[in-house]
């Protein structure tokens, strides 16, 4: 099978960039903004808990944006995405939000984004979230395979893992001990160069079939 017929899956925070809603909560000293996936797996429950805390604190759209813009992405990552973007078709499928994703697209290149949109007001109070589909990551691995595309997967947390079960091949990157533990069957990579390693050897092994 030619290697152009495989897309590369890539989840966003975590494996391309920080968890942004950590670095909210660093530069806004609200410490239970730190909550992740990591920590609720349910995302509607932690959207909706982030939801209100915003609202309690009064922090909108402005204030988020004017974080998230100083924000990079991981040291290394840009580099990464162009290396695997002139060996297969790459897509970012992320939980994230267009308006949060905006800064870190710039800075790697307006990769492919597939996400949600938030309900903003006029005077940028986040007033909903609109979650495009239910298990977007793994339909998205599910619609490639009807266009007839192979894929190879990477994420680094438990909303990944439909994603990379769904998948030809599936590599964490950085995942925590208990993604690890409950998923002993994804090569765990936690630098670049590993997970460029892990490409090769998946896009070989895919070859091979
Ligand atoms: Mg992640």
């Amino acid at each position: 099978m030619p290697r152009a017929a495989t897309i590369a899956c890539l989840d966003l925070e975590g494996v391309l960039i920080p968890e942004v809603w950590v670095g909210l909560a660093e530069r806004s000293g609200v410490d239970e903004l730190r909550l992740t996936t990591r920590d609720i797996p349910d995302y509607d429950e932690l959207m909706t808990r982030r939801l209100g805390i915003l609202a309690e604190r009064g922090i909108g759209m402005p204030d988020l944006e004017a974080v998230i813009t100083e924000l990079d992405p991981l040291p290394g990552a840009a580099e990464f995405l162009d290396w695997l973007r002139e060996r297969m078709q790459v897509v970012i499928l992320s939980d994230t939000f267009y308006s949060f994703a905006r800064p870190f697209m710039r800075k790697l290149g307006w990769p492919t984004l597939f996400c949600h949109n938030l309900g903003v007001s006029d005077e940028g109070r986040i007033e909903s979230y609109h979650l495009r589909q239910a298990d977007p990551k793994r339909k998205a691995v599910q619609a490639f395979h009807g266009l007839n595309f192979q894929v190879i997967a990477t994420g680094d947390s438990y909303n990944d893992t439909t994603m990379l079960s769904e998948a030809d091949a599936g590599i964490l990157f950085r995942p925590p001990n208990n993604v690890v533990e409950e998923f002993p069957q994804f090569p765990v990579t936690h630098d670049y160069d590993a997970l460029r390693r892990e490409f090769e050897k998946a896009l070989a092994s895919l070859d091979d079939a």
